[in-house]
């Protein structure tokens, strides 16, 4: 069975942009793959943070993920500083990353401008990620759009590592080289239809660092005091000026939260000034309801069990250990360890 793997950083709640360019999809996949879902906590520390805050949304993070529609059962979920190999294999990567190629990512030039000193870590957090999937040589890594670039790197990697270091198979390549062994695969992207989610001022991508979220546990009260300030059409000035609904963020949403027959219906009535946008943000709030009631029911059950949750991570830890080693001595091995 082909193995995906993915992470999330536990920097803040999960949103619904992580929700439906990500996890809704990890979800469908741990049924279809042998799935391994990491809380990334290294990843969490390039920018500031606050370490007791960190320890509490590490836990948080994982009572999401579960009442989100994780199974354990079905899928390892872990905590990445529980497999210190991760930082281990990080290492080896960097020594043949090349700088340029760290300094072009896009999200290291967005992030390092909003520091005022930018970490070291900042610029290698894709070679971190690049160790992540490798060391459970997964074929598929499911994301959202924002990581393609850091996947194409890992590619990139992988490749390297497998030219370098890989045990020459005895035959040889097309063009005369000796052929080594793939003992990296390339990770492919998996994406989904809701692959950018924009934050509700309509400027940028949602994220946790941009304090533009909708959280996946928020009240309804909490969300529509989002909702009904949240950017539209800009066209859309009057309720009677007709809507464009391809450039407006609310109706994006509809499309990932409200069944077929109704994202048809608000296009109709956007399209013809039917319906005024707080008519439309109505209906959607209505649609996010009945999605994420039962996710907010199981959180507050699982909150109510730390026990569960902790077991459920070490159980993950312990797997995701005995595969990072077998791993770790091949690759210490063949790089002269
Ligand atoms: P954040 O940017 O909120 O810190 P992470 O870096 O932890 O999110 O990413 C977790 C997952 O969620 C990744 O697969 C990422 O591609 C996805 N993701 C994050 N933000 C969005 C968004 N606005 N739209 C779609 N997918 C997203």
């Amino acid at each position: 069975m082909s193995r995906i793997f993915s992470g999330i950083q536990p920097s803040g709640e999960l949103h619904i942009g992580n929700y439906l360019g990500a996890v809704r999809n990890w979800v469908r996949l741990q049924h279809e793959f042998e799935a391994i879902f990491c809380i990334v906590d290294y990843h969490a520390i390039t920018v500031a943070y606050d370490p007791e805050q960190l320890r509490l949304r590490r836990r948080a993070m994982a009572v999401s993920l579960l009442a989100a529609g994780i199974d354990p059962n079905a899928a390892t979920l872990f905590v990445q500083s529980q497999v210190p190999e991760h930082t281990e294999l990080t290492w080896f990567l960097n020594t043949i990353t090349p700088l340029g190629e760290l300094e072009r990512q896009t999200q290291f030039k967005e992030k390092a401008q909003r520091q005022e000193s930018i970490a070291a870590g900042l610029l290698n957090y894709p070679v971190l990620q690049a160790a992540d999937i490798l060391l459970y040589r997964a074929d598929s890594v499911p994301v959202g759009e924002d990581q393609v670039q850091h996947l194409e790197l890992s590619r990139v990697v992988a490749r390297r590592w497998n030219s370098q270091f890989g045990r020459p198979t005895g035959s040889t390549n097309e063009d005369g080289t000796e052929e080594r062994e793939q003992f990296f695969p390339e990770p492919k992207a998996l994406l989904t239809p809701t692959r950018r989610i924009m934050g509700l001022d309509g400027q940028a991508k949602m994220s946790k660092s941009m304090g533009n979220t909708i959280g996946l546990l928020e009240s309804p009260e909490s969300i529509w005091a989002k909702l009904r300030p949240a950017v539209t059409d800009p066209k859309r000035i009057r309720k009677t000026d007709p809507g464009t609904p391809e450039v407006c963020n609310i109706y994006h949403l509809h499309k990932a939260f409200s069944p077929p027959d109704t994202v048809e219906h608000v296009a109709v009535q956007c399209r013809t000034a039917g319906w005024g946008c707080i008519d439309c943000k109505k209906v959607l709030a209505e649609s996010m309801e009945r999605e994420l009631v039962p996710i907010r029911r199981r959180a507050a059950e699982l909150a109510d069990s730390p026990r569960t949750v902790d077991d459920v991570l070490a159980a993950g830890a312990t797997h995701c250990r005995a595969l990072a080693r077998e791993t770790m001595d091949a690759v210490r091995d063949r790089m002269g360890f």
